[in-house]
């Protein structure tokens, strides 16, 4: 029963161990030179998976939200507030500050088992210990902020602009902004910001059903606690009928991080560590049993077989998730891998000898390769077909160069050959690297404006 009565704890520290490694090691890792995710506003760039794109290609980004949510919303319907209790910095760091530093470190709370019992700061030694752990946990809180920078400015700009603090004041203050908050969680407000401010707690409920997996207290065993209007029985379960196995030591109550009873049933305030039942795992083994609260559902419990894992919500949220994923997998796989912006100059048209008319563009070539190209453009009619014999191009008479991620404003002149049909000529720009040009171009559509022939000179 030993084993039993610690499987949750040690499985929760490997976990947390996992998650801050993933964590902290993520903005680190680079693929082609770009990092796994990274959501840029200075450079208004989203790195995806090692592939970096423009602001006018965030068309990703519900793609991205919707996989978030509706990840969420899975999780949730099959296994409630996993997150919370497994995953969640908060309640990692409120791990490592209370479990570690305070009461295993530097023994300011006599055991972790026992989480209602307040600190004995009585002497100067014990205010000391108090100030160590508070500064390490200050730190680690600073650092934590810090990794959470990495996911929008990258690690070596973030330790480049910190050395200059003065001209990089508003990362400085969402950092320590960040930083700040994030110590007055974890040494101040507590798990009271899982209650009371956590928006994820508030949207659980509603995302539960009977077949959610959670804490629960088996109240055919134990004996009742509370009725079903939550008010606590005056009799212990055992005075109630001797049967009853819960023997009312309280142990599932003192050790719960958010003071809860998880004999009262689901509460808000659970957040799915399953101290309780390591806790019930210790009394009851001792008595030869097994734990009282086990990590089931509700309906579960009640029909006595086993969790429904795969139900219709839950496939139906697979099936979502794998839509998205697909569809997602399928415009990214489309990305451009240039960029061209085509907008017309106030003069629309210009007249000249020999029925000539121009016509003038400023166009923004955007290189979002990772290398330098040097880059031209060829006109084609509206069915992709090459009008070189109608239209010619005055300016730029040369390719140009782009760097590398850069972008390069052209002022564009096109002229005609020939004479033209008045009216409005749909013409495709199509853009491109000169020495990749079937790998890195893009084709946009624009208009050619030919005049009414009464206005032509000779
Ligand atoms: S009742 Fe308390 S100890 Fe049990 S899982 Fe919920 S938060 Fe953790
Ligand atoms: S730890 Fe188990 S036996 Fe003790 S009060 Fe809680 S449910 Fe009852």
């Amino acid at each position: 029963m030993q084993t039993e009565q610690s499987s949750y704890r040690k499985k929760r520290y490997l976990v947390y161990g996992i998650a801050s490694l993933i964590l902290f090691t993520f903005p680190f890792i680079k693929i082609h030179g770009n990092q796994i995710f990274l959501l840029s506003f200075d450079h208004k760039q989203l790195h995806l998976l090692g592939t970096v794109f423009d602001i006018q290609e965030f068309y990703l980004m519900p793609f991205l939200l919707i996989m978030l949510f509706v990840g969420i919303f899975f999780i949730t319907t099959l296994a409630g507030r996993m997150w919370c209790g497994w995953a969640c910095p908060q309640t990692i760091f409120r791990v490592m500050y209370r479990d570690l530093l305070q009461t295993k470190i530097f023994g300011l709370r006599k055991r972790i088992s026992n989480k209602q019992e307040k600190m004995d700061l009585s002497s100067p030694i014990a205010k000391i210990k108090a100030v160590l752990a508070f500064l390490i946990i200050a730190v680690l809180c600073l650092l934590a902020a810090a990794n959470l920078m990495f996911f929008f400015t990258p690690p070596g700009e973030f330790f480049a602009y910190i050395t200059d603090p003065l001209n990089h004041r508003i990362l400085m203050g969402f950092w320590l902004g960040f930083g700040c908050f994030f110590i007055l969680d974890i040494t101040f407000i507590r798990e009271n910001f899982c209650i009371y401010m956590c928006p994820y707690c508030r949207v659980q409920s509603v995302l539960y059903d009977n077949d959610t997996i959670m804490p629960i207290y088996n109240y055919y065993r134990g004996g009742m606690v509370y009725d079903t209007k939550g008010v606590k029985n005056p009799l212990a379960p055992q005075k109630q009928n001797p049967q009853n196995e819960c023997t009312n030591c309280n142990q599932c109550v003192r050790v719960c991080p958010t003071h809860i009873d998880i004999r009262k049933g689901m509460q808000l305030e659970c957040i799915n560590c399953l101290e309780c039942a390591d806790a019930c795992a210790s009394v009851m083994g001792k008595l030869g049993k097994k734990s009282l609260v086990t990590w089931r559902s509700s309906a579960s419990l009640e029909k006595n077989e086993k969790v429904k894992i795969v139900r219709f919500k839950t496939i139906g949220y697979v099936i979502i998730l794998a839509l998205v994923f697909a569809l997602l997998f399928i415009v990214g796989s489309k990305k451009e891998t240039m960029l061209l912006n085509i907008n017309r100059t106030t003069e629309l048209y210009e007249i000249r000898s020999h029925h000539v008319v121009d016509n003038n563009y400023i166009m923004l070539f955007h290189n979002t390769d990772t290398q330098d190209h040097m880059m031209y453009f060829e006109i084609l009619d509206g069915k992709g077909e090459s009008i070189a014999h109608l239209l010619e191009i005055v300016t730029p008479k040369e390719p140009f160069k782009v760097k590398a991620g850069k972008k390069n404003r052209q002022v564009v002149r096109i002229a005609t050959k020939e004479s033209l049909e008045k009216g409005d000529h749909d013409i495709i720009i199509r853009a491109f690297a000169v020495d990749a040009k079937d790998q890195v171009f893009v084709e946009r559509k624009t208009k050619f404006i030919y005049p009414d022939t009464k206005l032509l000179k000779d």
